[in-house]
C-alpha cells in the first residue's frame, strides 16, 4: 500500500518543513521508499536536504505547468531510500499560471500519477498560506499530517483547518482524511504547554500522535548542512522522536 501525506497548517513556523523533512528521512530510514514533495516556494525542504537550488534543472513547478513528468525532476538524497522532488521560488509565479489552465485545483494530483507504484509514501511539505498552491497539496493527499506548537492560539487555528478540510472533502477530495496532529517544539518545562497539550488531546483524542516533538536546537542546525537530524545528530532525541512518529505512523496507514 502506498500513502501520499501532506503536512498541513497555514501558520507559519510551526514545523511543517521540520516534520516533512525528518519524518521522511525516519521513514526512509526504515527502508520504506520515501519521496519528499517541496510545495513551498521557500524551498527550505529541499535546501534542507542538501539540494543546490542553482543547480536544478527541472523542479515541481515544471510539473505543475505539464511541462515534464515527476520522475523527470527527482533528486536523489544521502539516504538510499529518499528522493526530492524540487522547488525554488518560481514556484511562487506558479499559482497565477496555473490559474487559468484547466483543472487548476487538481495539477498536482495528475502531476503525481504513479508516484505510489515507486514510493511506499509520498510526504508533501506546504506553504503557510491560503491560496492554489495548498488546495493543490490537499486535492492531491490522502490524509493529512498536522503539526501543532502547543500555544494559546493553537486550538483556533486548528478548528479553522478543520474548516477547510470540510470544505476539500465536499469539493476536490472526498476521501482526504486527518491522519493525526502532532505537537512540535514541545518543552515540559513550561506549564502552559501541558494545559494546552491536555486540552488538545481531551478534545481530539487519538487523533493527536502518542508521538511528541521536543524542542531542541538540532533541528536548526541540521539544515545548513543540508541534513536530517536523522542522519546529522542519529542518537539525539529529535531523531528519536522522528522515528518514533514513522513507527506510529506505519501503524496507522
Ligand atoms: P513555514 O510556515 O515558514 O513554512 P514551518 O511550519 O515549515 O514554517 P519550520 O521551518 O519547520 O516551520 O520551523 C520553524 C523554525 O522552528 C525553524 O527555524 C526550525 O528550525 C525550528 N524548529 C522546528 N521544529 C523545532 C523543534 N522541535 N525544536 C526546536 N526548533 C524547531
Ligand atoms: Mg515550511
Amino acid at each position: 500500500m502506498s500513502r501520499i501525506l501532506a503536512i498541513v497548517n497555514q501558520k507559519g513556523g510551526v514545523g511543517k518543513t521540520t516534520t516533512a523533512i525528518n519524518l521522511a528521512a525516519a521513514l526512509a530510514e526504515s527502508g520504506a521508499r520515501t519521496l519528499l514533495v517541496d510545495m513551498d516556494p521557500q524551498g527550505n525542504a529541499t535546501t534542507g536536504l542538501g539540494a543546490t537550488k542553482s543547480t536544478l534543472t527541472r523542479t515541481i513547478y515544471d510539473v505543475l505547468l505539464g511541462e515534464c513528468p515527476w520522475a523527470d525532476s527527482v533528486i536523489s538524497t544521502t539516504l538510499p531510500d529518499l528522493d526530492v522532488l524540487p522547488s525554488t521560488l518560481d514556484l511562487a509565479g506558479a499559482s497565477i499560471e496555473m490559474a487559468t489552465l484547466p483543472e487548476r485545483e487538481l495539477r498536482l494530483r495528475h502531476g503525481l500519477a504513479g508516484v505510489g507504484e515507486h514510493y511506499a509514501y509520498t510526504i508533501i511539505d506546504t506553504p503557510p498560506s491560503l491560496g492554489l498552491l495548498p488546495i493543490n497539496c490537499l486535492a492531491a493527499a490522502q490524509g493529512i499530517i498536522i503539526p501543532m506548537q502547543c500555544e494559546f492560539y493553537a486550538l483556533e487555528g486548528l478548528a479553522q483547518l478543520e474548516h477547510t478540510l470540510r470544505l476539500i472533502k465536499r469539493g476536490v477530495n472526498p476521501q482526504i482524511e486527518m491522519t493525526g496532529i502532532l505537537l512540535t517544539m514541545v518543552d515540559l518545562r513550561a506549564r502552559l504547554f501541558r494545559d494546552v497539550i491536555n486540552t488538545v488531546r481531551k478534545q481530539y483524542g487519538p487523533r493527536v500522535f502518542k508521538t511528541e516533538i521536543p524542542r531542541t536546537v538540532r533541528f536548526a542546525e541540521a539544515p545548513s548542512f543540508g541534513e536530517s537530524v536523522i542522519t546529522f545528530d542519529p542518537k539525539g532525541k529529535g531523531a528519536r522522536a522522528y522515528r518514533a512518529l514513522a513507527k506510529e505512523l506505519q501503524e496507522r496507514c
